[in-house]
């Protein structure tokens, strides 16, 4: 069995959803299609859950009306007949119905799941209708019957394992199956989400979950590229990455593929595509765990948005235990650290998340003198093998001669340098490296 994901922009137009049907009904081997919201609508939902937090129901009230508009144009250009017509009219109805209820009712942070949720609802009941209109065979796997996390928000591989081969097996001889990418329940049975760009993350946890042949993401860009190609001038697909590289990358700003959608894959052996609804037959990136081929570095990417914080301390000299106690603080405010470089009297770090920073510079005071840089960028360099290539360093550095360095991460593993640099210089260190590290 193989899963393929769609996403918002694969299905965002009447004549793609045409598109996705077709690659969907290609092969021979059954095949799960996990699909997100048409583009633009979760956004769209979360500027109505906006608006009714805010208390202003009428701007509520403009944006669902905007969005429902949105919907009866897709469906009328979607559907042929006019039973699939009146059919996707329900859906439409039925979903928007729901968000005019909660222009009635006291908001709170469930019912924003609630919103959430309606985009992939929607997309994959049209979708579904539409295959059923042009009689091609297919189940609906509601993902809300087998997909959820628990209270940590960590999705529940085991029982969503057992749920969705439960599922399955009703339907022996069925080759095709749709189900929503991004919702799940949570711990407390409520309609919750995997975070936004989700829907990745659900397609490599079902991947997981059956064993399937290989998780295909389909987007709007030939594979994974060596730089940003919306910053820097000349780039390129990578054909193969390993899943530590891939890893890597979806982290820092590779935004073709969510991070948290390696692991699962990776932990099961489940070769992922990045593939090109546009341009099907573009051969895309593969990534799996070995990969066999040497070479220096494969891909750059940035992350902006970027907090460093530096924690100066004469009792950290000839001192054990101070890293510990360092780090039980973001432990305890769940805060995760990306970058770290020490030396014998400090320590700096990097962290994206600053919802807790308060609190956290107020117990990293009591070891010493804490300074906060906010703005910065991670610029990651990527590829197999880094340290055993001849130069490479010196290449890094020699690209980047231009630019202050506030940190350098080099030989935390094999596959990867990193250096932090004021987010004004993130746009520059890109094609600066593009034009040191690569040949074009
Ligand atoms: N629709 C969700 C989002 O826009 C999930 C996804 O597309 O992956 O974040
Ligand atoms: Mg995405």
């Amino acid at each position: 069995m193989k899963i393929m994901k769609f996403g918002g922009t694969s299905v965002g137009k009447p004549e793609r959803m045409y598109q996705v049907k077709d690659l969907v009904t290609t092969g021979d081997e059954p095949t799960i299609v996990v699909l997100s919201a048409l583009s633009g609508t979760t956004n769209a939902l979360v500027g109505i859950g906006d608006a009714l937090s805010a208390g202003d129901k009428s701007l509520a009230k403009h944006r669902i009306d905007e969005l429902h508009a949105h919907y009866k144009q897709f469906c009328s250009e979607l559907f042929r007949s006019d039973m699939a017509m009146k059919e996707g009219e329900k859906i439409i109805q039925e979903h928007f119905e729901f968000l005019a209820i909660l222009l009635k009712i006291s908001f709170n942070d469930a019912i924003s799941k609630d919103i959430l949720a309606q985009g992939e609802l929607l997309s994959t009941k049209l979708f579904y209708t539409l295959l059923q209109e042009l009689q091609i065979d297919a189940v609906f796997l509601p993902a809300l019957d087998y997909m959820s996390i628990d209270e940590y928000s960590e999705p529940e591989l085991p029982k969503i394992r057992e749920k969705l081969s439960a599922l399955l097996a009703k339907y022996p001889e069925k080759k095709l199956f749709v189900t929503q990418g991004y919702i799940c329940k949570n711990h407390r049975n409520e309609v919750d989400n995997l975070k936004r760009g989700g829907s990745d993350y659900t397609a490599s946890l079902i991947g997981a979950a059956i064993s399937a042949s290989v998780v295909e993401i389909w987007t709007d860009i030939d594979g994974m590229h060596n730089n940003d190609p919306r910053i820097v001038d000349k780039t390129r697909p990578i054909a193969h990455l390993s899943f530590d590289e891939a890893a890597e990358l979806a982290y820092f700003g590779a935004k073709i593929l969510h991070p948290a959608s390696i692991w699962p894959a990776q932990q099961f052996n489940i070769p992922v595509k990045l593939l090109n609804t546009m341009q099907p037959e573009a051969l895309g990136t593969t990534i799996t765990a070995n990969v066999q081929e040497r070479g220096g570095v494969k891909a750059l990417a940035a992350k902006d948005g970027i907090t460093a914080i530096k924690i100066k301390s004469s009792r950290m000299l000839l001192a054990y235990g101070f890293l510990r106690k360092v780090f039980d603080v973001f432990e305890k405010y769940r805060t995760s650290i990306d970058m770290i470089t020490t030396s014998e009297v400090a320590i700096s770090l990097t962290i994206d998340d600053i919802s807790h920073l308060e609190e956290i510079k107020l117990e990293l005071d009591k070891f010493g003198t804490v300074e906060i840089d906010h703005n910065m960028a991670i610029i990651c360099i990527v590829g197999n093998l880094i340290m055993e290539q001849q130069g490479v360093l010196q290449d890094i550095m020699g690209s980047l001669s231009e630019i202050p360095l506030r940190m350098v991460s080099y030989g935390g593993s094999k596959h990867n340098v990193s250096v932090l640099v004021d987010a004004a210089y993130k746009n520059q260190a890109l094609q600066s490296l593009n034009e040191g590290l690569f040949d074009f």
